[in-house]
């Protein structure tokens, strides 16, 4: 059975480690996320964006194959299924599809109260039927499906109106952006967050682009009450280069290496590995116990 994000999250601040946050798009990325955490004894949180879900027929579909999964692989580690930058309608969409956990961004909406309004409705709406709710002040820079934000750093004032709403973790920009860091990026603002941090509490903080971010730094974020790390181009490249990998050498030609179980296979290997290098990296493994 899934559990929403609330739990596992307070415990990781408590704990001081950080769940990572890892984006599915298909039956092999989820089967792949999940049984690296059930290999790790960690907890998870696996997302989908809109885009993704589009993907795969939507919500419907996303939420039926995750909840399946974790039923027919019997998994034992906590794991909650999270929408991406959910809209305030996807947010509905979503819970009504049996999401978890959403995240509602309305960083993109005319102004800071009709953001803080809507993240007040759905906050009401969502608890009231046991599911978590991640907010965002500040856009995270990059792109993600075809929303480009600025990387802006959020207002440690604004960040204490939206944690006082009820949210259960909150997304603040600190300088971190989607996709592929920059050459000249200028790194995480661990000033920033750690003034956001004063400002909200024990409220677990969230990490958006986790990807290729420098260890050290992602120690040091964790340090300063980060708790959940967003991850999703990290898993692209390395799945896209053990098929690249399989298919330069020809293996497709192979016999029957043409396959798609075979072709998929290395990938799903690929994401595997890495995520469970991940979690080791945040602090989360053997931490699935009790929750
Ligand atoms: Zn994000």
């Amino acid at each position: 059975m899934l559990v929403n994000a609330t739990d596992m999250l307070q415990k990781a601040e408590e704990g001081h480690y950080a769940i990572g946050a890892f984006n599915t798009n298909n039956l092999e990325w989820a089967d792949s996320i999940i049984e690296a955490a059930q290999q790790a004894q960690s907890p998870l949180i696996i997302q989908c964006s809109a885009g993704a879900a589009k993907w795969q027929k939507g919500y419907k579909v996303v939420s039926d194959l995750v909840h399946d999964l974790v039923e027919v692989k019997n998994v034992t580690v906590p794991v909650a299924l999270h929408l991406d930058h959910g809209t305030y309608e996807a947010c509905y969409e979503a819970m009504a599809a049996g999401f978890t956990s959403v995240m509602y961004d309305g960083s993109g909406e005319k102004d800071f109260e009709t953001n803080l309004e809507r993240t007040r409705e759905i906050v009401k709406y969502a608890h009231e039927r046991g599911i978590s709710v991640e907010a965002e002040v500040g856009s995270i820079g990059g792109e993600e499906d075809g929303v480009i934000g600025m990387g802006e750093i959020a207002d440690p004032e604004q960040c204490k109106i939206i944690a006082d709403t009820g949210v259960d973790f909150l997304a603040a920009g600190i300088c971190n952006i989607h996709g592929i860091y920059p050459e000249n990026w200028a790194g995480l603002q661990m000033d920033a967050l750690a003034a956001i941090k004063e400002k909200t509490g024990d409220l677990p903080l969230v990490l958006h682009g986790g990807t290729g971010i420098p260890v050290e730094q992602v120690d040091e974020a964790i340090k300063h009450g980060i708790c959940k790390i967003n991850v999703n181009t990290d898993l692209q490249l390395v799945f896209a280069a053990a098929v690249r990998e399989y298919i330069e050498a020809g293996r497709d030609l192979e016999g029957k290496g043409y396959d798609p179980r075979k072709i998929m296979k290395q990938g799903r290997q690929a994401i595997i590995d890495r995520t469970i290098e991940l979690m080791g990296q945040f602090g989360s493994v053997n931490k699935g116990w009790g929750c």
